[in-house]
């Protein structure tokens, strides 16, 4: 079978590998479609701070099931989870497998699923009825948008500022406005925000924090989500929280953050991490695309064979800054 391997930093090959081992309680998948993210443009150059080379990338999946096992039928189209849990950790045994303590992600810290079959544990796999193949690929990046704004409690009404406009930004950006809140987009791309408003309807875009606040007579956001990936970003932030608001930080930086205390405690703010997601919101999504509230069509910026996707990778990471989703379509 085909596998696409990042060989070593800057090097990406599609390779000839022999079928996946099923172990006990796995389900052998022919993959359909795959998302490429930014997760995967860090694994091209070298930027992923713990990957071991080579590694077959693919984390966001649609797939079929290659034969009968585990209940599920061959050929029933499934959206694969990609955080492998212990199942036995404190996270784990609360309800919180996103957080596993030894947690493995599919496509990071193991072979993923860019490749024509991939063996994934029973339990990993949702059915994906009456989505497309295109559509059940695109859940894992907008889970993960889903699991933040559930995070946020929102509710009617709230103002909702979402600071970075890439793909986690806009999924955030979708389910908060699923959740009625009012949203407000902050990116320093004008070409982004422009995106959000003319492909998304996001009218609310500022690329200064001040302009955003001052739609607020200064009061600030019930809820600030951070997707920006930019530590001084996300310290701006806190300043854009209001009073008995909550700020969920999506993205994640190496660096240390500070933020001055007596700010954040006469706000009473929440301040949340938001990692990965639950079954919970890979349902949400499933339920957004059956009830047509989330267009693929306008999410997918290209459309590549996997033999197209190596001529082409090392060319969109580095000008990906207008990329909402690029799809790798295997098989129908
Ligand atoms: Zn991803
Ligand atoms: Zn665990």
């Amino acid at each position: 079978m085909r596998v696409g391997t990042c060989v070593a930093p800057g090097s990406f090959a599609v390779e000839e590998r022999p079928a996946p081992e099923v172990p006990e309680g796995w389900v052998l998948l022919d993959i359909c479609s795959v998302g490429i993210c930014g997760t995967d443009y860090h694994i091209l150059e070298g930027k992923h701070p713990f990957l071991n080379y080579p590694r077959v990338i693919g984390h966001e999946l649609s797939a079929r099931v290659a034969r009968d096992s585990a209940g599920f039928a061959a050929g029933d189209l499934v959206v694969v989870n990609p955080y492998l849990a212990c199942g036995t950790c404190r996270a784990c045994t609360r309800g919180k497998p996103n957080c596993c303590m030894a947690i493995e992600v599919l496509g990071v810290h193991r072979d993923g699923g860019l490749a024509d079959q991939l063996a994934v544990p029973a339990g990993n796999l949702y059915p994906a009825t009456g989505l497309t193949t295109r559509e059940a690929a695109m859940v894992e990046f907008l889970a993960i948008g889903a699991h933040a704004a559930a995070r946020a409690e929102l509710r009617p009404g709230d103002r909702v500022l979402v600071t970075g406009a890439g793909p986690i930004g806009l999924g955030t950006a979708l389910f908060a406005r699923i959740a009625e809140a009012e949203v407000t987009f902050l990116d320093i791309s004008p070409a982004r925000l422009a995106t959000m408003r003319d492909t998304f309807g996001f009218d609310a875009t500022h690329g200064a924090i001040a302009d955003a606040m001052a739609t607020t007579e200064g009061d600030g956001f019930d809820a600030v989500f951070d997707a920006t990936g930019n530590a001084r970003a996300i310290e701006a932030g806190f300043a854009a929280v209001a009073h008995g608001g909550s700020y969920v930080l999506v993205s994640v930086v190496k660096d240390d953050i500070t933020f001055a205390d007596p700010e954040f405690h006469k706000r009473e703010m929440r301040l949340i991490g938001s990692r990965n997601a639950l079954r919970a919101d890979f349902e949400t999504v499933m339920q957004a695309f059956r009830d047509r509230r989330i267009d693929a069509d306008a999410l997918c910026s290209a459309t590549l064979t996997l033999e197209e996707l190596a001529g082409r990778f090392a060319g969109l990471a580095a000008d990906r800054a207008d990329l909402v989703k690029v799809m790798v379509d295997l098989r129908p």
